[in-house]
């Protein structure tokens, strides 16, 4: 449970509505500075406060609480906060957990950062076949909750130790025969001795909510998740601009990108060429511009966008 005092006098008392729409995010760790950026993309500014608990943002009605990732689920549960960002492993664990506290919870948007998986490894001795393997065993874990289900659905008995941190040195010091944790490169198991060998979960930060009873929070948060959407449109899509031969112009727009209607417009002093200039909604990779180029376009420019609303 949060450790929030609910007698703390309005604004500093959460529970109060005060019309300020209320998010947790992971106060310090691998979420944090995407997190902080992902809202100040979204024009929101937040000034810190001396507490460190909380941050006000000073141009829209929104409330920052900075917590430990494994807490966001329970201020969200509990209506402290209406909104939180973490990673879906920690919220599936927590569903996995309790699906009853925490059945309020829905994931809104994936943000694609903070990516890792959930991955079974073992010590690299350790004679792996399939999960199955692991009957009999010992497995520490941080994600029991997610670990016991997919053990139980392939029918394995295995005995899970719960650790909250140096999962990795628990095979070494005798805790556990395998592991199962969290990986991104692969480099803390590889200096350990271990071994990745089965994937329980892909996962990557979301934005979440709870039910927002509140019309005029529903209507705040309606507003900071449409900006959210249009900055990750942004982030994904690429401006191009070329100067294209007439003849080529149906062949160059069957080649640009996830860009259903480009503007074509007249080149002048040049009656056999136009500029065509596209939102393309996704990555322009070099290969896409080699054959643009192929197709007749020259002078391909991509430029980032910066801010995008439809
Ligand atoms: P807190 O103090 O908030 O509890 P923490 O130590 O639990 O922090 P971090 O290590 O900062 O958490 O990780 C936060 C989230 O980042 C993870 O829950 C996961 O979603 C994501 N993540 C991405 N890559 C990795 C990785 N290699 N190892 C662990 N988490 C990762
Ligand atoms: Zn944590």
């Amino acid at each position: 449970m949060p450790n929030i005092n609910p007698t703390i006098p309005h604004p500093a008392n959460p529970m109060a509505n005060d019309g300020r729409l209320k998010i947790a995010l992971q106060k310090s760790g691998r979420l944090s500075e995407m997190s902080f950026r992902l809202l100040e993309k979204a024009g929101i500014s937040l000034t810190k406060s001396r507490d460190q608990l909380l941050c006000k943002a000073h141009n829209f009605p929104l409330d920052v609480f900075l917590v430990r990732d494994d807490d966001i689920p329970a201020f969200l549960a509990t209506n402290v906060c209406q909104v939180g960002i973490l990673g879906q492993n920690v919220l599936l664990e927590k569903k996995a957990l309790s699906a009853k506290k925490y059945g309020v919870l829905d994931e809104v948007l994936t943000l694609a950062f903070g990516r890792c998986r959930l991955s079974i490894a073992t010590p690299t001795g350790f004679s792996y076949e399939n999960i199955s393997s692991l009957n009999g065993k010992t497995i520490a874990t941080s994600y029991r909750g997610l670990l016991a289900a997919y053990l139980q659905e392939r029918g394995v008995d295995a005995e899970i130790v719960t650790m909250e941190g140096a999962v990795e040195v628990a095979p070494r010091t005798h805790l556990a025969e395998a592991i199962c944790d969290l990986v991104s490169t692969g480099n803390t198991l590889v200096s350990n001795g271990l071994k990745e060998q089965d994937t329980i979960l892909q996962s990557q930060a979301v934005l979440i909510k709870n039910r927002i009873k509140d019309q005029d929070l529903k209507v705040i948060y309606e507003k900071m998740l449409s900006r959210i959407r249009a900055v990750l449109r942004a982030d994904n899509s690429r401006y191009i601009m070329l100067n294209s031969p007439i003849a080529a112009l149906d062949a160059i727009k069957a080649v640009l990108p996830g860009s259903s209607s480009p503007t074509v417009m007249p080149l002048q002093g040049r009656e056999d060429m136009v500029a065509i200039h596209a939102v393309c909604e996704e990555e322009v990779f070099w290969p896409t511009m080699e054959e643009l180029q192929r197709s007749g376009a020259s002078s391909i420019l991509v430029v980032p966008i910066e801010k995008m609303l439809n």
